[in-house]
């Protein structure tokens, strides 16, 4: 049985078992990579062939011709259908979506919503800060719905935006829209960019309008409620708002889960110590949170102070800071000139270059100004004045200390 294709080997059955030959017209036959698989739903006509094949040609044939269960193929056509789903990346599930208090209504609704797809809450509308896990959550759903055999198709708003532009330009509208007739679950990211896109927001209310009558599942993702949506028709709003709307937040209990699901992810082992300073140094940004966890496994706990202490104790910064002098925070990012509000910019700069590590141009950065320089200045200022006047001497210090036990 050298060379194996479907006409050598019927030819060899004819001269061997005929009778074994008549049975192979109950199969489907293929040949694949010098291999011959015979196909049946037929589980006891598989075992018996293979009984028949084992008998004729010993264990030898295993290799060359293989009986298959067409239950398999089933699951070939499933894999067919996962590839005709667009835009699921398996990494997200529901499985590793860490629950807390924060985020537990939304999980378990978009649970709900995958076993049932377009049955019970559709459209599903998820909304929340950045980093929360809003992305993750539509992505679980997808990738539960492809793996059963539904079409998924998950976009965000603006490449949506984008392939309809470019299927106009190139007079595909009509293949545009047959994609969304087509499928079972539509997961439509960061709506909030449909924002004054007119022609798009025509284009998905017709296909949400489609999908929504066929039972077709609809589930979307933004920043903020449908109510806080600018520039985003009202009869779209309303379409957001008739089904299930959930928020995705922060708490310090899912915050604190994160971090130790996270750092026994990456086998990182730390002490409590640690574990404490990544709940005050890190934002509640989770994409945030594993760039810093990712960090520390690249380059070990010491980079944890340099990477973290920003941007969040920065903010801290200038909240006390503020409040000290009975100013408004956003009074120290704004432009006023003031006497007060200058001064206490100052001492906002030279807090923030003593207490964190921030660099000059970060500082400037988290003051809104484009140049470092007037950092530098402001810091200089102080360090002079902070010399000669015993009285501005005293608040520093208070400030360092007070602020310094609150980073
Ligand atoms: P959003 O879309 O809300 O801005 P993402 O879903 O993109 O946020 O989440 C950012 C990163 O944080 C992703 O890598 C995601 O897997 C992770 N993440 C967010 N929330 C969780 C959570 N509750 N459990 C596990 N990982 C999370
Ligand atoms: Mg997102």
């Amino acid at each position: 049985m050298e060379g194996v294709n479907i006409k050598t080997f019927l030819a060899h059955l004819e001269r061997i078992d005929r009778s074994l030959l008549a049975l192979m017209s109950k199969f489907r036959m293929e040949e694949k990579e010098g291999r011959i698989f015979l196909y049946t739903e037929d589980k006891t006509l598989k075992e018996t062939v293979e009984r028949f094949l084992k008998e004729r040609f010993g264990d030898g044939f295993k290799d060359r011709v293989l009986v298959r269960l067409e239950g398999l193929e089933a699951e070939k056509a499933q894999e067919k259908r996962e590839t005709e789903s667009e835009g699921l990346n398996k990494r997200y599930s529901f499985s590793n979506f860490i629950v807390g208090e924060g985020n537990r209504l939304a999980y378990e609704v978009a649970y709900e919503v995958a076993q049932n797809p377009g049955k019970i809450y559709n459209p599903l509308f998820i909304y929340g800060g950045v980093g929360l896990g809003k992305t993750h959550l539509l992505q679980a759903i997808g990738n539960a719905c492809a793996e059963r055999g539904y079409r998924v198709v998950y976009k965000s708003a603006n490449d949506f935006s984008e392939d309809m532009v470019e299927a106009i330009k190139v007079g595909k509208v009509k293949e545009f829209r047959n994609t969304y007739r087509n499928i079972d679950l539509l997961l439509l990211d960061d709506v909030q960019f449909l924002s004054g896109k007119n022609r798009t927001q025509i284009e998905f209310f017709n296909i949400f309008n489609h999908m929504f009558l066929n039972e077709k599942q609809i589930v979307l993702a933004s920043d903020r409620h449908p109510k806080e949506l600018k520039d985003i028709s009202d009869r779209l709003i309303s379409r957001f708002e008739g089904g299930v709307v959930v928020e995705v937040c922060m708490d310090e209990l899912t915050k604190l889960e994160i971090i130790k699901r996270k750092l026994c992810e990456l086998k990182i082992e730390v002490q409590d110590r640690i574990v404490e300073s990544l709940m005050k140094h890190t934002s509640d940004n989770v994409r945030d949170i594993e760039g810093t966890l990712r960090g520390i496994k690249l380059k070990g706990v010491e980079h944890l102070k340099k990477n973290t202490v920003s941007s969040s104790s920065l903010e801290k910064i200038k909240l006390y800071t503020a409040v000290h002098f009975g100013i408004k925070p956003e009074e120290l990012v704004g432009s006023s000139r003031s006497r007060k509000v200058n001064r206490a910019r100052h001492i906002a700069f030279y807090l923030c270059r003593k207490l964190t590590d921030a660099s000059l141009i970060e500082i400037a950065r988290a003051f809104n100004r484009s140049d470092h320089s007037t950092v530098i200045y402001g810091i200089k200022k102080i360090e002079e004045e902070r010399r000669k006047d015993r009285k501005l001497n005293y608040i520093i210090s208070f400030l360092e200390k007070h602020i310094g036990e609150r980073l």
